[in-house]
């Protein structure tokens, strides 16, 4: 039988009830006294957090937990809230590349003390994908097996909250056995890598963003921006020129990532002519990448390097599935 560890970092599943809301208080082993496999899984508790209060600091931590507990067991659950979930889960693909066993982040969007609680059945299905998946970094939510850096969390109470973007799932678990649904990805040596320069903004447009807003960027210690702009990768062309002023940030040496706010699909710069002098001005496109993905990639690759070359090179590589190359 794998040697599984469980790594408890906070989140609803862990939660109780205060009089100020809900707020983690269980610990890892309570959480396994939940679920029938747990008696033999090591547990390490590495904090107590509500997710929306998790940081790059925390996702160093989290990875380097996963490379201390890695020594001694065959696969990882993490137990983590699920508003952020997805961005963790796509930093540690980053940060654990090619990791050689299973790390699965599971949680729930209903306490694990309430006897109806999803958290039960998450955690039951993480330790059974944990101890059946190949290595790599995943998300299992219900009965869905997804790949870390392709996970994004699209509800907010149901119990089907995440989805697979842009990327097919990767297995589920159905009546305690995993079904895996894909072949997994050829994989290299694996690293660490945990130097992240968290100095990155996500800027959403609305109709009518102010390029001066682009522009002040340079202004708050920021070394790199993800835009999400309009459907294929559209933005201002008239009367405020966001081209510009992208070009002018990039100019100073902030590299800008184009992302869109579809949450499926590509986008590329390609197709209109309002995105068409972006290329011209030296944006980086987020292709198929998740905002989470493209967020974190970022951090990493800032944490490589600050020679805009070089980031542009890394951003369009492929290091854990996060991007398709053919498109
Ligand atoms: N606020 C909680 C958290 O992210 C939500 C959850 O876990 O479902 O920690």
């Amino acid at each position: 039988m794998a040697k599984l560890h469980l790594i408890a970092t906070g989140g609803t599943i862990a939660c109780m009830p205060s009089k100020n809301g809900l707020v983690p208080g269980l610990e890892a082993k309570e959480l396994l006294g939940y679920i029938p496999q747990g008696e033999d899984i090591v547990c390490t508790d590495l904090f107590n957090m509500d997710s929306s209060n998790i940081q790059p600091e925390e996702w160093q931590q989290m990875a380097l937990a996963v490379l201390k507990a890695r020594e001694g067991c065959d696969g990882i659950v993490i137990t983590h809230g699920t508003d952020t979930m997805a961005y963790t889960a796509s930093m540690l693909s980053f940060m654990l590349r090619n990791i050689d066993i299973p790390v699965v982040l599971t949680g729930s969007q209903n306490p694990i003390i309430r006897p109806d609680s999803d958290g039960r059945i998450n955690l039951k299905n993480a330790v059974t994908a944990a101890r059946s998946l190949p290595g790599g970094v995943y998300i299992t939510f219900g009965d869905a097996v997804i790949m870390g850096c392709r996970a994004v969390k699209t509800r907010t109470t149901s119990l089907n909250a995440f989805e697979s973007i842009n990327y097919p799932y990767v297995g589920a678990v159905a009546n305690g056995k995993f079904i895996s649904l894909g072949e997994p990805r050829p994989k290299g040596e694996f690293s660490c890598f945990v130097d992240i320069d968290p100095s990155v903004a996500l800027i959403k447009l609305i109709p009518g963003t102010s390029p001066a807003f682009f522009e002040s960027v340079a202004g708050c210690g920021l070394h790199g921006v993800v835009v999400e702009a309009f459907g294929l990768g559209g933005v201002h062309n008239f009367r405020r020129d966001h081209a510009e002023s992208l070009k002018k940030l990039i100019q100073k040496g902030i590299p800008v990532i184009l992302a869109s706010q579809c949450l499926y699909e590509a986008s590329t710069p390609d197709i209109y002519e309002v995105s068409h002098s972006l290329k011209d001005a030296g944006v980086i496109s987020a292709r198929d990448m998740t905002t989470e993905a493209a967020v974190t990639k970022l951090m990493w690759v800032l944490g490589h390097t600050n020679d805009m070359d070089r980031i542009r090179d890394m951003m369009n590589t492929d290091y854990c599935g996060e991007i398709t190359l053919q498109q």
